[in-house]
């Protein structure tokens, strides 16, 4: 049996983990935040949840589709009728699906939440050690680790392979201002997501979260709506004040759908450093075998170029991370 680290407790993450927990080797997910499902995100508040990271998702690929059947016969994702029976959604949230697998993790596999890493080292012949943020060393030893963050932040930890840190160094994500917002009056407006009618560049995506299949409505609120500002505004105000984001956001929202909106009973924003990743790289993930480290996530491509197919980042991140899982259980020692 194998002890092994992973790093990050989103889609990817939870996936790798599963794999080789279930192949028989002892698996331990370090995530910094107070849950899993990082860009699976839902946001509580006094209004309700907002779904205010990825709206959904879709299935180009044959494995894909077959792992969302059994999670749509699980209850964890269904159709977004207000989308089409092509998009996918957590159900009641975005980040149900993540906290399932977590929650089903096989017997062998642990999630250690609030655990931020700043750093992997090797040693040998202890193997692998994880230093968290506060300079401690985690107490312990792993004969692999698996990195499944953002790009960005994946270049950081994989320091120790210089070309799988330069791969992750050169691969851009996209930020995105998102605005969540509450109304206590109904107002005309298209239901369910639409690609904003917006000339001006400002608004990309907006979807109405309480009219979602399984959502919650709130006495007192008519509505609760997500607004994703486009990649390009986003870069460009990334150090702007979350009101100044709310008042361009909503005043575009009103002026493209030609309706008067009194100001929200609730608006908050947030701004995701690291959202989308426009282009992948080619390879399924990132395994060095004599170092036993890898990467997996929206990074990479997952699949590898199948026919062509085009998966996006919740696809990605689980293709690749299964592609992972399979690399490494060839050269890991189960039970
Ligand atoms: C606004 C927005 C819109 C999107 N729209 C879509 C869409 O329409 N369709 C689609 O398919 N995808 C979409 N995505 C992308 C999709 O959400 C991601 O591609 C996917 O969730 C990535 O999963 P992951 O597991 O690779 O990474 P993440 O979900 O980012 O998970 C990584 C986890 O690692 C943790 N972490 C990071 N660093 C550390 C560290 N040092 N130590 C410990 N833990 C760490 C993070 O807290 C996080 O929980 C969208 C994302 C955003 C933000």
């Amino acid at each position: 049996m194998s002890r092994i680290a992973v790093i990050g407790a989103g889609i990817a993450g939870l996936t790798v983990a599963a794999e080789l927990a279930a192949a028989g080797h002892a698996v331990t997910v370090f995530e910094k935040s107070r849950g899993p499902g990082g860009r699976c995100a839902t946001r509580r508040s006094a209004a309700g949840p907002f779904d205010h990271g990825a709206p959904g998702f879709e299935a180009v690929t044959a494995a894909f589709a077959e792992q969302v059947q059994d999670w749509q016969r699980a209850g964890w994702v269904g159709a977004d009728a207000a989308a089409g029976a092509s998009r996918l959604i957590g159900v009641p949230s975005m980040n149900a699906l993540a906290q399932q697998l977590a929650s089903h993790l096989p017997p062998g596999a642990s999630l250690r939440v609030e655990t931020h890493v700043a750093a992997i080292e090797h040693g040998a012949p202890a193997g692998w050690r994880l230093r968290l943020l506060d300079g401690q060393l985690n107490a312990g030893h792993f004969d692999a680790v698996a990195v499944a963050v953002p790009a960005e932040q994946a270049a950081a930890l994989l320091a120790p392979d210089a070309s799988l840190a330069e791969a992750m160094r050169v691969t851009r994500s996209d930020p995105c201002w998102t605005v969540m917002a509450a109304w206590s009056d109904a107002w005309a407006a298209p239901g369910g997501s639409w690609t904003a009618p917006d000339p001006t560049g400002v608004l990309d995506r907006v979807h109405r979260d309480d009219a979602r299949t399984g959502r919650v409505a709130l006495d007192g609120i008519a509505s609760r709506w997500v607004l994703h500002a486009t990649p390009q505004w986003s870069a460009d105000h990334l150090g702007a004040a979350p009101a100044e984001v709310i008042a361009a956001l909503t005043a575009v929202l009103a002026k493209s759908l030609g309706v008067h909106l009194a100001p929200p009973v609730h608006a908050a924003a947030h701004c995701w450093r690291y959202a989308q990743v426009p282009d992948a790289r080619g390879e399924p993930c990132g395994w060095n075998a004599s170092l036993q480290l890898g990467a997996c996530g929206d990074a990479w491509h997952g699949a590898g170029d199948v026919a062509g197919s085009r998966p996006d980042g919740v696809e990605r991140a689980w293709l690749s991370a299964r592609a992972l899982a399979r690399q490494m259980a060839l050269s890991l020692t189960p039970d």
